[in-house]
């Protein structure tokens, strides 16, 4: 649990919304670790947690209980930040920046000299099959395009832990797949870890660990048989 190669660790790690009588446990004692080169499925029902618990890890939520550490991070937590990727669930894409801009301002915050970031931002939006899409509005882009550049600007970052919150939900299977060999070809490169939420028995299937999460509970051992099967649905 201390092993300080760790991304991250979870230790009893509990959330609750709320207070009094309308308080809800989205998390509860949730116990994991996450390793470098790690390649961890969590499927689950919705409103099982698993965004939740996404974002605990990624440190955008405090947990009210437990402890959550990321041994293997810088410790201020700015620097910690730009190591760890966040593929949300809903693409949060800045409106007013363009496609390309979107992907390159994560590199502009960490001080990345233009020329570089140019050709990272280039690479990574071919790697979503996004090329095209580089001089669009995100209010110019469909559901599932704004979901690949997410996952682009993701990729640009070349973080040490990418979580990622159903990054193929909006994806037909040959474009799920493909923005799934990306997310691991840029983990490979730096022997990052993935996590990520998924319905997609395709996902799960390539990741070679499988959790899985049921009324705020999560599971770290094998992938009960019915998981995959009722996997069907997206949150
Ligand atoms: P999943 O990603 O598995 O669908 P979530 O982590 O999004 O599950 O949600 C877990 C539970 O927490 C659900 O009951 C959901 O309604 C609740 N929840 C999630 N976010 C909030 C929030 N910001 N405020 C209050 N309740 C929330
Ligand atoms: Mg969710």
């Amino acid at each position: 649990m201390n092993d300080p190669s760790c991304l991250v660790t979870c230790l009893e790690v509990a959330h609750t919304f709320g207070s009094g009588p309308t308080a809800l446990v989205a998390v509860h004692g949730a116990t994991c670790t996450v390793a470098a080169g790690d390649r961890i499925a969590i499927a689950g029902p919705s409103g099982s947690g698993k965004s939740t618990l996404l974002h605990l890890m990624a440190g955008l939520e405090a947990p009210t209980h437990g402890t959550l550490s990321w041994p293997a991070l810088p410790t201020p937590p700015l620097q910690r930040a730009r190591a760890i990727g966040v593929v949300f669930q809903s693409p949060s894409l800045i409106p007013t920046l363009s496609v390309a801009e979107n992907v390159a301002l994560p590199l502009a915050l960490a001080g990345v000299d233009d020329a570089t970031a140019r050709l990272r931002v280039g690479r990574c939006l071919e790697q979503v099959d996004a090329t095209g899409l580089a001089n669009r509005l995100p209010d110019e882009l469909s559901g599932g395009q704004a979901q690949r550049v997410a996952v682009a600007r993701v990729l640009a970052q070349q973080p040490l832990l990418i979580l990622a919150d159903e990054p193929t939900g909006q994806l037909d299977h040959s474009t799920g797949q493909r923005v799934l060999d990306a997310l691991l070809a840029a983990a490979d490169m730096v022997n990052a870890a993935v996590v990520v939420t998924t319905h997609d028995p395709a996902v799960i299937e390539r990741l070679r660990t499988r959790w899985t999460m049921d009324g705020g509970r999560l599971h770290t051992g094998r992938l009960p048989a019915g998981a995959v099967a009722v996997s069907g649905s997206r949150v």
